[in-house]
C-alpha cells in the first residue's frame, strides 16, 4: 500500500521552497518598512466566524468550506480567507484599545482552505501572504495598501502589471446599485447563465464577476455602479484617485470589477498580469479592498469599524515570475565537506564537520562510510569550496588535508590549528 497526497494540495521541496522561502522573505521586508506586524491566526475557527464575516451567499461559504464537527461537536472550518479571522482576533483581543498600534496594522502569511475543482493555479489548500488596517476611514490607507502590493511585485523584478480599481461605495449606494442592477438584469433572466440565475436576488454583484459567455453582453452593458455613488461614496473614491495621482501611480478604473465576498465596500482593486507567459491572458495576482463595517459585525466596536485589507496567492505570485522568466535564488552550496575514510575517522569528522558549523559555515559529512570517490563526488554535486579530507594516517599525525576545490589547491593543516581558527584558515584557503 502507498499514499498520495489528497486532491488539490501540494509538497513543496527543495528546488521549489527555495522560491517560497524567497518571497515570503521580501514579503516581510516590505511590510516591515510599512511598519505591518505578523498576525498567526489558527488553520481552522468557529463556523460563524467565516460565514457572518465573509458572506452567506459567498462561493466561499455555500461551496468551498472545508467544514466539520469536531469530537465536542463544534462547529469548525479551515479557514478559507484570512481577513474575517483576523478581524475576529482584532476583536477578541481588543487590538482597538489604546496599548495597540492605531490603525491597527498587520500581515499574514499561511495555507488557506477552499473545496474548489482542482486544476492548474486552483488549489484545496493554497497559500496566502495578506494584509489588513483595521480602524482607519482614510482614504490614504487603502492607496498604502496599494502601494504595498505594488511595491512587493517591483522588489520581485515583475514588470508586467497593471491596477485595477473601482468603487462598491458605502452601504447605501451599494443598496441602491443592487436594485437597479437587478432591474436590469430581471428582463432577461432566461437568458442568463444558471449560475448568475441563481445569483440574482441573492448576490447580484456576483453576476458582474461571471466568465460565463452567455452572461456577457449583460455585464457589458450593465449599469455603472460609479453612477450610483451619493456624495460620500464619490468624495472617497475621488480622494483615493487624488493620492494615487500624486504618486504617479498607473491604473485603470473598470466599474465592472467587484469582488467575490461581501464585505467589501467603496475601494476594491486587483493587481493584473500579463506577463509574456500568460500568452495573453490577465491573471489577477493580488486582490483586496475596503470593508468598512466588518468589524461591527463580528461583535467589535463601531468607533472603529472601519478596514482595508489584500491577499495574494503565493504560488500565483511564483507563477508569475516564472512567467516574466525571473531568476530566483537557488539552494545555497555547501562551504565545507568533510570526506572522512574508514570508520576509526567517524568520531573526528563528527567533530570537524561541528567546527565548521559553529564557525558559522554550511557544511555537511559523509554518514555512510563510503569510499573517497564517491564522498567527493557528493561533495561536486552540492557545489562544496572547501573539501577536508581525514584519512586514518592524517588522524595519527594530527593534520587533515585542505582542498579548495575551485583551483584544487591542497594544503596540510594540524587538526589543533583548524579547531582554533576554523574561520580563518576557511576564509583563506578560499581565495588560495
Ligand atoms: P478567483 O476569482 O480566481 O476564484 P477569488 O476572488 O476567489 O479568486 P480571493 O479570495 O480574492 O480570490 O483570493 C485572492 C488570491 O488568492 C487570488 O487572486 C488567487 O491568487 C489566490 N487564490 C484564491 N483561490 C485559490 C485557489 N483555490 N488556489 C490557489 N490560489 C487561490
Ligand atoms: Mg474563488
Amino acid at each position: 500500500m502507498s499514499y498520495q497526497k489528497p486532491k488539490g494540495t501540494t509538497d513543496i521541496y527543495t528546488g521549489e521552497i527555495e522560491k517560497w522561502q524567497y518571497v515570503e522573505a521580501v514579503a516581510r521586508d516590505v511590510f516591515e518598512k510599512y511598519d505591518f506586524h505578523e498576525i498567526r491566526t489558527p488553520i481552522f475557527e468557529h463556523i460563524e466566524v467565516i460565514s457572518r464575516g465573509v458572506g452567506g451567499t459567498t462561493d466561499i461559504v455555500t461551496k468551498e468550506m472545508y467544514d466539520f464537527h469536531d469530537k465536542g461537536n463544534r462547529h469548525i472550518t479551515l479557514r478559507p480567507e484570512g481577513t474575517a479571522p483576523l478581524v475576529r482576533a482584532y476583536v477578541e483581543h481588543k487590538f482597538f484599545g489604546p496599548e495597540h498600534q492605531n490603525p491597527f496594522k498587520t500581515f499574514y502569511i499561511g495555507p488557506m482552505f477552499r473545496y474548489e475543482r482542482p486544476q492548474s493555479g486552483r488549489l484545496r489548500q493554497f497559500h496566502q501572504i495578506g494584509m489588513e488596517v483595521i480602524g482607519s476611514k482614510n482614504p490614504a490607507t487603502d492607496v498604502e495598501g496599494i502601494l504595498v502590493a505594488l511595491d512587493f511585485y517591483k522588489r520581485l523584478g515583475v514588470k508586467h502589471t497593471k491596477l485595477v480599481i473601482n468603487s462598491l461605495g458605502n452601504i447605501e449606494s451599494r443598496k441602491i446599485y443592487r436594485q437597479a442592477l437587478i432591474d436590469y438584469l430581471e428582463p432577461h433572466f432566461e437568458e442568463l447563465s444558471e449560475d448568475s440565475q441563481r445569483r440574482l436576488h441573492d448576490n447580484p454583484l456576483r453576476v458582474l464577476d461571471s466568465k460565463d459567455e452567455k452572461d456577457q453582453k449583460f455585464v457589458q452593458a450593465a449599469p455603472s455602479i460609479l453612477d450610483y455613488l451619493d456624495e460620500e461614496s464619490h468624495q472617497f473614491f475621488e480622494e483615493v484617485k487624488v493620492l494615487l495621482d500624486a504618486l504617479e501611480v498607473d491604473y485603470v478604473i473598470d466599474h465592472r470589477m467587484v469582488r467575490g465576498l461581501d464585505y467589501y465596500n467603496h475601494t476594491v482593486f486587483e493587481l493584473m498580469s500579463n506577463a509574456p507567459g500568460f500568452n495573453g491572458a490577465l491573471t489577477t495576482i493580488c486582490a483586496g479592498g475596503r470593508y468598512d463595517g466588518l468589524v461591527t459585525e463580528l461583535g467589535g466596536p463601531t468607533s472603529h469599524d472601519s478596514g482595508f485589507g489584500f491577499a495574494l496567492g503565493l504560488e500565483r505570485a511564483i507563477i508569475t515570475m516564472e512567467a516574466e522568466e525571473l531568476e530566483f535564488p537557488t539552494v545555497k552550496p555547501l562551504d565545507v565537506y568533510v570526506v572522512g575514510l574508514g570508520e576509526a575517522t567517524s568520531i573526528e569528522s563528527l567533530k570537524l564537520v561541528q567546527a565548521a558549523r559553529y564557525a558559522g559555515l554550511i557544511s555537511e559529512r559523509d554518514y555512510l562510510n563510503r569510499k573517497a570517490k564517491t564522498q567527493f563526488k557528493s561533495a561536486n554535486k552540492q557545489k562544496a569550496k572547501i573539501v577536508l579530507v581525514l584519512g586514518e594516517d592524517e588522524l595519527a599525525q594530527g593534520i587533515v588535508k585542505v582542498k579548495t576545490m575551485a583551483t584544487g589547491t591542497e594544503i596540510t593543516v594540524s587538526l589543533a590549528e583548524m579547531y582554533q581558527d576554523f574561520a580563518g584558515i576557511y576564509q583563506k584557503q578560499l581565495n588560495a
